[in-house]
């Protein structure tokens, strides 16, 4: 046996104790049980650290995972391109025969109103057996998580054939720019032709006895076309009504768009996300969920499964009418109306043949129609090394569970990888029933399992280290 004594060099920090014993090839072997107490601690002290977006002030977050860094011996840099919006990026490195893998998360979190909660939101504290905070599930859990795994190999000196880049971002919840977008832009140099990447956008199944159902390897979500609808007509005295005036046109056409239901467009990650959960149901549903495009021409199969919100979302592309402005006085016809509409589209449409389909649908050239966010709808393949690292230790670890792979209807900061050609997947390592997982995401009391965080850390180092040694 050997034991090792870390000295903190800086009274954030705690002390830390790694013991085990040498393989042949030099290898330490872990002590789980102080990785996880650790992993707890610092946890706490990150749920700490106030990184609301609006402001975001990431900074604190970049400047805690560097400290670490800079303890552990982690080769790290720190980004601030915008003022107070840090990003961090990290390498552990590999011997370089294969192509490295991203640990992706975000640090901002958004607001909470305090009066709802039962604890103060940046308190990090435990109470029956949960850990309470403003992204306790959001990610900052995922993103200790990731950072303990990329330690845990360091110390215990695990041989590499991949690099493990921990890249800790600003801004996703405001869609990224200033943060993973900035730096997929800026910096592609530094994921070095990374072939793969673990964010959040995972999602588990586990029934209420603590079966372990499914483990989640989404390989897509559906894209934003975020549009602006302008319309202009002749302005003048509300006293004088105009049937042709901007805000007439406008809500014709928004009328036509709430009135319209995009047709089903099955794309082929959908489909596979549906057959992949086949063996969870029935027989009668599994044989309808192993072949969608089937199934979806029975019209009460179609209407059962388009029930679920969840589900229609998937299958369609969708409109959701969200901003308008018209005139400023009650009495004044504005000579120009918009509307912003949050349009959501399936993995593999093309921006431009939806908009010619909308208007299709207006029938009115005169209003203008453009995108305000949009990128290309994409998705990663489900038969990859990553995809198989994960099922070989799901079935060590949870045998009989399966692997399945949830296409998330909103989106996350993969797209910006994906553009770069890196294989990029949500995952998350915390499986527990609900009421052992927490929750609260985006809510009041947001809190995870405490030993829902501590597992999921080591399930996530296995992960990882099943695909990079
Ligand atoms: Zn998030």
């Amino acid at each position: 046996m050997i034991f090792i004594r870390r000295a903190s060099l800086c009274c954030l920090f705690l002390v830390l104790t790694v013991s085990g014993s040498i393989s042949a090839k030099g290898q330490v072997s872990i002590n789980w049980d102080a990785v996880q107490k650790e992993a707890v601690e610092l946890f706490v002290q990150y749920l700490k650290i106030d990184t609301t977006n609006p402001p975001g002030n990431e900074i604190r977050a970049a400047n805690f995972f560097a400290e670490l860094c800079k303890r552990e011996g982690i080769e790290h840099k720190i980004f601030e391109p915008f003022p107070g919006r840090g990003t961090l990026w990290a390498r552990l490195k590999g011997d370089g025969s294969q192509r490295p893998v991203v640990l992706l998360n975000h640090t901002d979190v958004v607001p909470h109103s305090q009066e709802f909660w039962t604890v103060p939101a940046f308190s990090g504290q435990i109470k029956d057996g949960f850990i309470y905070g403003r992204g306790a599930q959001d990610m900052k859990s995922v993103g200790l998580a990731q950072f303990m795994v990329m330690v845990a190999l360091k110390r215990a000196k695990v041989p590499l054939k991949r690099d493990i880049i921990f890249l800790a971002t600003a801004d996703e919840e405001a869609g990224g720019l200033l943060g993973a977008g900035w730096f997929a832009k800026e910096h592609p140099e530094l994921l070095g032709k990374a072939e793969f990447l673990f964010n959040e956008g995972g999602n588990n199944s586990v029934d209420n006895s603590g079966k372990v159902l499914a483990i989640g390897v989404g390989p897509s979500e559906k894209t934003p076309a975020w549009l602006r609808l302008t319309a202009t007509g002749d302005p003048g005295h509300g006293s004088i009504p105009r049937p042709n005036s901007s805000v007439n046109r406008l809500l014709r056409a928004l009328n036509k768009l709430l009135d319209y239901s995009p047709p089903i467009q099955l794309t082929p990650v959908v489909e596979q996300s549906f057959k992949a959960l086949a063996p969870l149901m029935p027989p009668d549903l599994a044989a309808k969920y192993s072949n969608l495009r089937e199934a979806i021409k029975d019209p009460t199969f179609a209407r059962m499964l388009e029930a679920d919100a969840g589900a229609k979302a998937l299958t369609r592309n969708t409109i959701s009418v969200t901003m308008l402005a018209g005139s400023n006085k009650v009495n004044v016809i504005p000579p120009i109306a918009t509307a912003e509409i949050d349009t959501r589209l399936v993995p593999g449409e093309k921006l431009e043949r939806w908009i010619a389909e909308l208007r299709g649908v207006i029938k009115d050239d005169s209003i203008k129609i453009e995108p305000v966010l949009a990128f290309e709808a994409n998705a990663s393949p489900t038969d990859s090394a990553l995809v198989k690292a994960v099922a070989d230790v799901v079935q060590r670890r949870f045998p009989g569970a399966i692997i399945s792979y949830p296409v998330l209807a909103g989106f996350t900061d993969c797209h910006y990888f994906r553009e770069l050609g890196i294989h990029s997947y949500g995952f998350s390592p915390f499986v527990a029933p609900n009421r052992e997982l927490g929750g609260g995401f985006h809510g009041n009391d947001e809190r995870i399992g405490k030993k829902a965080f501590e597992d999921g850390v080591k399930f996530f180092y296995e992960v990882v280290e099943r695909l990079a040694k």
